[in-house]
């Protein structure tokens, strides 16, 4: 029995190798700084999500660190048992202020806030309409409640509006799609998706984990950016990116985060949040609220990247005003090859390959943070330019 269960794993990475695209996790002791290995051989790091480079501020930390010793490291249980901490209810008021909502949940990553969000509204007669390049844990979500899923081609309201005419006396409606998308650095049209939603009755889901804190007036994301809060109703968003933390949020009305506290078991059936974790996240929420400046440089990097990177012939994909970058090189091999002269010039920035973005689609994706200058930028585009 062993040993074909190890055959079959076995069978399972062959066919990963045969198509070039096994994964190696590398070691990064310093992964969330603006340069990675503190040695001789530091290397510029695009490759994070640490947007505003408050993973590692010192007043973030010190905080955590002030949480751990008041409250401990593990919460212990899930919240509705004994796991509900005072930091849990302060972040949640901090982030319903931020976003201007009624309520807020935090959860422990934001795979859970998905999965739990979605699990929670959706259910085995509904029908989600995610985009294409949504993020792994929201059709997930949809999926665990075997509501039907149809995907529609990325950002394509045309697309999206034939499956919609398509379903239209089925069961509840939502669309799902991210706001700012991780692997191109584009907006979701949401003017458009709103307009789709109106029109047939449909709930609208955003998934804001790239746009919480660097997009929107205060970092309050892609619906605020658009002016579109209102019409937004399912706003999901991320700790473990621009707040430098870890864990996941929900934010909307009262009526909705009850349902999803009593429905989503990745909620209802999950330790609470480390409350360490919320106390860093409260200070990186706040500091990232006093100092616009983080999120003015942060979009002034990619906003030089882009017109110097395109200046130069390349294939940049992505909007104006959006946290990141990726440069289309098409084939598995192109885009390893540019990622590869990058790490030639001391700059990490990985290439991203099926089954993350579709084949022929494979791209580098540059991520810079507020804390990357200028001269750093201006090294980027000289190694792209060499190849
Ligand atoms: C990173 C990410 C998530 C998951 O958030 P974690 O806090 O890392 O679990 C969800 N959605 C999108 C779009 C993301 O980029």
């Amino acid at each position: 029995m062993n040993g074909r269960v190890e055959d079959y794993w076995h069978t399972v990475m062959s066919k990963i190798d045969g198509s070039g695209l096994r994964r190696e996790l590398r070691d990064f002791s310093l992964g969330s700084s603006q340069v990675l290995f503190d040695s001789d051989n530091p290397m510029m790091n695009l490759a994070s999500n640490n947007y505003l480079g408050l993973a590692n501020d010192p007043r973030v930390c010190e905080r955590a660190i002030a949480g751990i010793k008041e409250f401990g490291l593990g919460a212990g249980s899930a919240r509705f048992l004994a796991g509900n901490f005072r930091e849990h209810v302060e972040l949640e008021h901090v982030l319903s202020q931020l976003h201007g909502t009624e309520a807020a949940l935090v959860f422990s990553s934001g795979y859970t806030a998905n999965l739990a969000t979605l699990s929670a509204i959706l259910g085995p007669r509904d029908t989600a309409f995610c985009d294409a390049l949504s993020h792994a844990s929201l059709v997930e979500g949809c999926r665990v409640v075997h509501s039907t899923v149809r995907l529609f081609r990325h950002n394509d309201m045309d697309h999206l509006e034939t499956l919609l005419r398509e379903h239209r006396d089925r069961g509840k409606k939502v669309i799902v799609t991210d706001g700012v998308f991780s692997m191109d650095g584009e907006f979701a049209p949401l003017r458009d998706l709103v307009f789709l939603a109106e029109k047939y009755g449909a709930v609208l889901v955003v998934d804001d984990a790239h746009a919480n804190g660097t997009v929107g007036p205060h970092g309050s994301g892609t619906a605020a950016h658009f002016g579109l809060v209102d019409k937004v109703p399912v706003q999901i968003g991320t700790l473990s990116k621009a707040f430098g933390s870890q864990g996941g949020y929900l934010v909307g009305s009262k009526n909705l985060i009850d349902t999803v506290m009593h429905r989503g078991k990745a909620f209802l059936h999950s330790t609470a949040l480390a409350p360490a974790l919320a106390s860093g996240a409260l200070e990186a929420i706040q500091i990232s609220i006093r100092e616009p400046e983080r999120r003015k440089a942060l979009i002034a990097n990619v906003s030089f990247l882009r017109s110097e990177l395109a200046e130069l012939g390349l294939k940049v994909l992505g909007d104006e005003g959006a946290p990141l970058l990726s440069v289309q090189y098409g084939s598995t091999d192109a885009s390893q090859k540019a990622a590869k002269s990058l790490e030639a010039a001391d700059i990490f920035a990985p290439a991203i390959r099926p089954p993350t973005v579709p084949k022929g689609t494979c791209r580098v994706r540059l991520a810079p943070m507020a804390l990357h200058t200028t001269g750093d930028m201006q090294r980027v585009v000289s190694a792209l330019s060499a190849l």
